[in-house]
């Protein structure tokens, strides 16, 4: 423990400060090994001869609270000092390689109150883009978070909404210039924001020519109402034949693709994209980093109740024999490397160099929380350790 001549206690302010060299948190008191990584991580301090410990997270919190008494852990609210931004792709635009996401979980599983909170949570830890799209919980997902962002200043954030996915009607679905215009516009509204940062087109279209969406997005973004335009799920040759246009006719080119990738799901974002990285600068956000959670281990005994495979039976198609076995070898790697399965799982994502970041999910505090940790076992994943990953998964 601490003695009161060893602390300094920053009251009111989000930072406490120790004069202690050695860990603050002994090992042996942590139930997890990433709790104990986050508590005694030390950065430096402006104040001469003191050391700045930052602790994060609900989980450390509690942990600390019962070591240390609650007294001096009220003091322990620090801000995560150390997120690290990456480049979307050759564009200027800087993301925190963290970011959060809100699919399947802003509307059906969280409301207003959990949305701010968890979003706050994600912010003070340093992530700066949030990602949306019309089709989300049919646009709740964008009103609920339109609430939040009016807690922070627009420019301290990155944020995003995808068009394709609108509704019933026959022009509410698509990537034509009609439907572009329209769900922008609606996107804005439900967001509460003048512009988004990121817009994209969250499909491919086969009925409308790629001339009339490159063309759509140009002007959306030279309206100022997205300041970049991109794609999800294009084939390579799609978003060649789009930088074709762009070219050809003057228009602004998409900066940035949102694919899924993750340890179950890479060929395409390794291989068919591979030549894309190097020719258009293409930045990416990378969905599904845990595939809805099968990386967690989570369903390695079956589907729990309260998950998101028991709610949404159609995702069970994705869970197989062959996959939770991967599972269970790499949860081996995950415990040898100190951290959870989920926390190697989105590590191994933002090990890729062509990943600008990776857009976590998280129905709860405590599952943010532990993905948000993930950053930090990077250094862990030797070039040894990842040749033994991809032995496990052989794909
Ligand atoms: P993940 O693959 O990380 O799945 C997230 C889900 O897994 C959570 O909602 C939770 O579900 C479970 N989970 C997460 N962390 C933990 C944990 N530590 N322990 C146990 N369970 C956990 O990400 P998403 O599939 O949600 O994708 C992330 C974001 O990417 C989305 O929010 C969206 O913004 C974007 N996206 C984009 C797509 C596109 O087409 N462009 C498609 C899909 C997503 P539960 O607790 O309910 O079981």
């Amino acid at each position: 423990m601490p003695s009161g001549q060893d602390q300094e206690k920053a009251w009111g302010s989000e930072r406490a400060l120790v004069s202690r060299r050695e860990p603050l948190y002994p090992t042996g008191k942590s139930t997890s090994p990433s709790v104990c990584l986050r508590v005694c991580r030390m950065s430096r301090c402006s104040t001469p001869g003191k050391r700045q410990v930052v602790v994060t997270g609900v989980t450390a919190r509690r942990e600390i609270k019962a070591a240390y008494g609650g007294v001096f852990a009220l003091s322990w609210r620090a801000r995560e000092m150390d997120m690290k931004y990456r480049r979307l792709g050759k564009a200027g635009l800087q993301v925190s390689e963290l970011s959060f996401g809100s699919w399947l979980t802003f509307g059906p599983q969280l409301d207003v109150d959990h949305v701010k909170k968890l979003m706050r949570q994600a912010f003070e830890a340093g992530v700066n883009f949030f990602d949306n799209a019309e089709a989300y919980a049919k646009g709740q997902s964008e009103e609920l978070m339109g609430i939040a962002l009016a807690d922070y200043r627009r420019e301290d954030l990155v944020v995003s909404s995808k068009i394709f996915w609108g509704g019933s009607g026959p022009n509410d679905e698509g990537l034509s210039w009609k439907h572009l215009m329209e769900g922008t516009n609606n996107a804005l509204a439900r967001l509460r924001v003048e512009y988004v940062d990121l817009l994209f087109c969250h499909r491919p279209d086969p009925n409308t020519p790629i001339e009339e969406t490159v063309r759509a997005m140009d002007v959306i973004v030279r309206q100022g109402k997205a300041f970049y335009w991109g794609t999800s799920e294009w084939s390579a040759e799609q978003i060649e034949e789009a930088h074709r246009i762009a070219r050809e006719h003057g228009c602004i080119p998409p900066a940035m693709e949102q694919p899924q990738y993750n340890m179950l799901v890479r060929e395409r974002f390794e291989q068919e994209y591979a030549p894309l990285y190097e020719r258009y600068g293409m930045g990416t956000t990378i969905w599904s980093p845990l595939a809805s959670g099968i990386l967690t281990g989570k369903y390695n005994d079956g589907v729990p109740s309260d998950s998101r495979l028991a709610r949404e039976s159609w995702l069970q198609a994705h869970l197989s024999a062959e996959r939770v076995a991967k599972v269970r070898r790499l949860q081996e790697v995950a415990s040898d490397a100190g951290c959870t399965m989920s926390q190697l799982a989105i590590a191994w994502c933002l090990r890729n160099e062509h990943v600008s970041t990776v857009i976590l999910g998280a129905s709860s505090s405590e599952q943010l929380d532990e993905n948000l940790g993930s950053a930090e076992v990077l250094e862990a994943l030797t070039d040894d350790v990842m040749a033994r990953i991809d032995g496990i998964l052989a794909n």
